[in-house]
């Protein structure tokens, strides 16, 4: 009986704010409770059916530890994975008419980003997450157009770790290495030291810039052309591999690192002979979660600052764009120069903001949560409950 009151009055102020909103769509994810859990007592109190979110803090009474939220979208627990996917379906068709489109998964580790973006097995179809349905379903469209089009669909995959780009599909799992200086005389090494010395400069002043093939694929990460939907899976498989080889049960990296599996798609009108260009970015980012400081040194320390500079770059850039600021500051991470092509101008993002419905997560929960309400320009400041 509460709600109606607390949402009648933020809706006045969420349609005010609605027209700040750049073309990023939010689609917020609750994890249900796992089998075995003792704690059933969960931090979401509402869900409404047009996005409408009730989070209640169990340490306050009454209104004052309640605070509520609009994404476009909010699921219930039970939702399925073919439920989730249908809703992103004509966003994933429409790479297929050109468009650039990024869609990535955020928040605290455990909360269900990677069943959301890769699925918990990829055995049972009905598991499967975004990252297996849109790839098939990219085959899928592109087959029904084979009479007026050619396709050709190219992957990378790579993981983002300390700010560098590891390449998942390369052999050894590692960024790809530049061969050819080893095979170089000394006097070969020294020209090529003076031409590279003269190109950073020139790179530097912005005079020169770095080709990258296929004109939106990060140089750092091998490509491999795929024709069947096979062929993805043996891909995914590899770089699903390699992402946790470096892992081990005590330095579970795939948490602290960000994973993105390009899709690269060219299209020639046959007819015509005119070409379009686009990609698929789909994100796994690494745990939102806040590390306290007082109790990580050394390697931990610098994970932990450079996903918080990763995260919030991300979230300065989705905010200037939603703005509609002039300066979008891109180059201040990897991932958001990686994934510049497909973040702003005509490109749709999409963002899952995954939840643990447990009460000992509700400060993580709240933050993951503003973090949203910022990076979709619906940024509504102060907390608001109900009178
Ligand atoms: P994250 O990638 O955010 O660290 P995971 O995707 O690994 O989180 O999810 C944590 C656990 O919760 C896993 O055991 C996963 O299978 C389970 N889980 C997450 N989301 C769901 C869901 N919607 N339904 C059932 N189990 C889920």
């Amino acid at each position: 009986a509460n709600y109606s009151a607390l949402l009648a009055e933020n809706r006045k102020l969420h349609n005010e704010v609605q027209e700040l909103k750049g073309n990023i769509r939010v689609y917020c994810r609750i994890r249900p409770f796992l089998r075995g859990q003792k704690e059933k007592q969960s931090v979401v109190e509402y869900i409404g059916e047009n996005g409408e979110l009730i989070i209640v803090n169990p340490s306050k009474q009454g209104k004052e530890g309640r605070r509520s939220f609009k994404f476009n979208k909010v699921y219930n627990p039970a939702a399925t994975q073919a439920d989730v996917y249908s809703d992103i379906q004509p966003l994933i068709q429409s790479v297929l008419d050109g468009y650039n489109v990024c869609i990535f998964a955020y928040g605290q580790t455990g909360s269900g980003k990677t069943y959301t973006m890769t699925g918990p097995d990829k055995a049972t179809e009905e598991n499967w997450g975004v990252n297996y349905r849109a790839l098939n379903d990219i085959f899928r469209i592109s087959q029904t157009r084979v009479n007026t089009f050619t396709f050709e669909i190219t992957v990378q995959m790579m993981e983002i770790y300390n700010e560098q780009v590891c390449d998942l599909l390369s052999s050894d799992g590692s960024a790809r290495k530049y061969p050819f200086i080893y095979c170089m005389t000394i006097s070969d090494l020294h020209i090529t030291c003076i031409w590279l010395t003269v190109f950073l400069n020139l790179h530097t002043l912005g005079i020169v810039s770095t080709p990258q093939p296929n004109g939106l694929a990060v140089p750092e990460a091998s490509m491999h052309t795929v024709n069947k939907t096979s062929d993805v899976l043996n891909l995914m498989d590899i770089g699903l591999r390699n992402r946790h080889r470096g892992s081990t049960a005590m330095n579970e990296r795939s948490s602290r690192s960000h994973s993105v599996v390009t899709i690269h798609v060219r299209g020639m009108d046959i007819k015509s002979g005119s070409s379009m260009r686009s990609s698929l970015h789909l994100v796994d980012l690494a745990g939102s979660e806040r590390v306290d400081r007082s109790e990580v040194t050394g390697d931990r320390l610098k994970e932990a600052q450079h996903i918080n500079k990763s995260l919030s770059a991300l979230g300065d850039v989705i905010y200037a764009l939603a703005q509609k600021n002039a300066h979008v500051p891109y180059r201040n991470s990897k991932l958001t120069q990686v994934l510049q092509t497909s973040l702003g101008g005509q490109a749709k993002t999409l963002m899952f903001v995954q939840l643990n419905p447990e009460v000992g997560s509700h400060s993580e929960t709240t933050s993951t949560l503003k973090f949203a309400e910022r990076a979709s320009g619906v940024e509504l400041g102060a907390a608001r409950s109900s009178k």
